[in-house]
């Protein structure tokens, strides 16, 4: 029986910046949402999207009961669990003994919170055997965690929130937070305004609503961020802005650098970036000045080809000038999933393990194998992203679970994505909303509890962990992730390791925390010390927080000393490479593509809301007047946009924040919504070389009018 309304603390399921949220409920049904004043990372704030969440609840959209097909091409009809799990795990069971145990692959997601990560991991390399785990955040971070564990030696975003209030002078790359972070945003917008001496640069191909908090707008042609970077450090060095006592004393590699960045003069940068000289000596000059400077960078940066390359070239210019331990001073970067941050820790990309670790380090593996208490971890390096799904289109993976995602919509090169999944023997998909493209290819679908409805923890991008906690029930068969994937492995261990004791013994997503925590004893992002009490007792709390620690750890790395072996930064000497797909006569224009305000993903959530289309209907493509000028369009006018992968069919509008030779799409619109099928069938699956994280920002396409009959 419902009972009168209660209030339960928990946080926003959407972006990174992990805002607390108080859940107004009656105990059977969420009423309403308000931001929680007691958290720190958003003080009671809530964007759009935040606050209609309880608006988004829709059961007409909601996975509510497992249902299997038994063939391809057959409907899937409603079973109960055991039928489901037991099925799955005798599937599994038989491809592992058949195939090998990397003929199986599960693909999971930042959406989930980190005890359903870690049971996932513990699933796959414990008891499967495989390393062919990976997360939709190599879609998303795996440059930045690249970036960060080269130069600095730990995946550790080494800043605060606070620290964006504070500084002098903050570069914003490849980010456009006023619509992906807006709550930070709104946080840094009333810093300028209590300190309009705070100088902002936007560095960003279009002219997004970033901007209009810009003193400076870097308007850089696509992917030209490395050679800007380096040629900004030229500068620096020119005019003996750069620290040489921090250098000195706390990092290696300068000369290289200082070497490579010789050619990157003033005028060689502003033509590569297409910018002019005066912008980029005053971007200099700004940074070389200040007396604290601090970085934020999202997608524009990562999803590139050179991802790491760039992220380097960053950290670089706070490691030249000493900005980094500092007040208001370091490179953040901003993760853009709610629990991005606790998938890196948990291990979830196929290089990792659990505690920052590597797949890749036979002593790392060593350490984990004797916690969980199995004889080895598996060697044979995992699948990323792109890999995986290629793996699974040339049927090297034969049954391939899929949770909380939805790589139909969101991987680069959409129709191999869905030939592929098309072409799977056995595809599984743990999912809350039935309505994703993915779902359509589920041979077996499991009912997942969402938002609201489950508990765990996440960590947000300046490392705060917090608690999520329960507010409702999971509607009909709907069962929390961590649940879901125990029941399941330890049915699949009865088949692949009879009469041995349970590794999934777990009866509460607490008891995951418990056992995952020690992983991280004493390590960079040391988490022992806190608990789901802790937490409820005082508030969400940053890691590094060891066993005994009063308070989380605001700041990294403030006495100088870094995670490498020698416990010094590293400098990175990358050189420039210009993205993959080069423009030329049969595609024209170089494809951006990004988020909107009031969207998020491929909309399975936001999609339900009818307010959030308020702000944005539909996908239109955006062209600068030029260039419909050149090509005789006009605004409205229903164009086919075709790039080497395939083409959609939509509308095109005059868009002045695009430059010419640019075409600019939201990234959040499926088959669901746009004729042919997303906006990633135009994307290109080019990856990073050390990230593997696609260059989703950058592809040539071509328009043409579509003359209606
Ligand atoms: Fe949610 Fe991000 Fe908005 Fe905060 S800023 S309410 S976490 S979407």
């Amino acid at each position: 029986m419902p009972t009168q309304s209660q209030i339960t603390a928990s946080t926003c399921c959407y972006c990174g910046v992990g805002c607390g949220v108080l859940i107004e409920h009656d105990g059977e049904k969420i009423l309403g949402v308000a931001g929680d004043p007691s958290h720190p990372a958003n003080f009671g704030k809530l964007c759009s999207k935040g606050s209609t969440l309880h608006l988004t609840g829709d059961l007409d959209a909601r996975a509510l009961h497992p249902e299997l097909r038994l063939g391809k091409g057959l409907a899937r009809s409603r079973t109960d669990w055991d039928s489901a799990l037991d099925h799955a795990a005798a599937v599994f069971a038989e491809t592992i003994r058949e195939h090998g145990p990397d003929s199986v692959a599960f693909y999971i997601s930042g959406q989930l919170l980190t005890e359903d990560y870690y049971a996932f991991n513990k699933l796959a390399r414990a008891l499967v055997g495989t390393n062919n785990i990976d997360s939709n955040s190599r879609l998303c971070m795996s440059s930045a965690v690249v970036g960060y564990k080269r130069s600095l030696g730990a995946d550790a975003p080494p800043c605060s929130y606070e620290d964006i209030e504070q500084s002098d002078c903050l570069l914003i790359a490849g980010s456009n937070m006023a619509y992906a972070h807006p709550v930070l945003f709104r946080r840094l917008e009333e810093a300028k305004a209590r300190r309009p001496e705070m100088q902002i640069i936007v560095v960003d191909p279009r002219r997004t609503d970033t901007c209009e908090l810009a003193d400076l707008h870097l308007a850089i042609l696509p992917g030209t961020d490395v050679a800007l970077f380096h040629g900004i450090l030229h500068l620096l060095l020119w005019e003996g802005w750069v620290d040489r006592r921090y250098i000195d004393a706390h990092t290696e590699g300068f000369a290289a650098l200082k070497n490579l960045v010789r050619d990157y003069s003033p005028a060689a940068t502003a033509d590569i970036c297409g910018i002019s000289l005066d912008a980029l000596q005053r971007c200099a000059e700004l940074i070389g000045r200040a007396p604290s400077f601090l970085s934020l960078w999202c997608m524009g940066l990562n999803q590139s080809s050179s991802g790491s390359a760039k992220n380097s070239a960053l950290i670089n210019l706070h490691l030249a000038t000493g900005q980094v331990g500092r007040p208001g001073a370091g490179p953040f970067s901003l993760t853009g999933q709610p629990n991005a941050m606790g998938g890196r820790e948990t291990g979830s990309l196929s290089n990792l393990l659990p505690g920052h670790r590597e797949a890749g380090n036979a002593e790392h593996r060593a350490e984990v194998a004797a916690y969980w208490g199995v004889d080895t971890l598996p060697e044979t390096p995992g699948l990323s992203a792109i890999e995986l799904f290629d793996a699974v289109h040339d049927g090297r993976i034969k049954a391939l679970w899929i949770a909380c995602t939805n790589p139909a919509q969101s991987l680069p090169n959409q129709n191999k994505v869905h030939e592929a999944l098309a072409a799977c023997p056995f595809v599984v998909v743990q999912e809350a909303f039935f309505t994703t493209e993915t779902c359509r290819y589920a041979d077996l679908l499991l009912p997942a509890a969402s938002w609201g409805e489950k508990e765990g923890t996440v960590t947000n991008s300046e490392r705060r962990v917090s608690h999520v906690r329960r507010a409702v029930p999971a509607p009909f068969d709907a069962r929390p992730d961590w649940s879901i994937t125990c029941d399941f492995a330890r049915r699949l261990e009865t088949l692949l390791r009879p009469g041995l004791p349970s590794l999934f013994d777990f009866t509460s997503a607490e008891a995951l925390f418990e056992e995952y925590k020690f992983l991280t004893a004493e390590r960079d992002l040391d988490l022992s010390g806190l608990s789901y009490a802790l937490l409820d007792d005082q508030g969400p709390q940053q890691w590094p927080f060891a066993p005994g620690a009063r308070q989380g750890t605001a700041r990294l790395y403030a006495d100088g000393r870094f995670p490498t072996a020698s416990g010094r930064a590293q400098f990175h000497a990358d050189p420039y490479r210009a993205p993959k797909e080069k423009r030329e006569a049969r595609f024209s224009l170089t494809l951006n593509t990004g988020r909107l305000r009031d969207q998020w993903h491929g909309m399975s959530r936001t999609g339900t809301a009818a307010r959030l289309f308020g702000h944005v209907e539909a996908a239109v493509l955006g062209l600068h007047p030029d260039e419909l000028r050149r090509r005789r369009l006009q605004d409205g006018d229903l164009v086919r946009l075709r790039s080497r992968r395939g083409s959609l069919i939509l509308p095109v509008q005059a868009d002045e924040s695009v430059r010419p030779g640019q075409a600019w799409l939201p990234m959040h619109w499926g088959d669901r919504f746009l004729k042919g099928l997303g906006t990633n069938v135009l994307t290109q699956p080019a990856f990073d070389p050390l990230s593997k994280q696609p260059e989703l920002k950058h592809a040539g396409v071509e328009v043409d009018k579509v003359e209606l009959p």
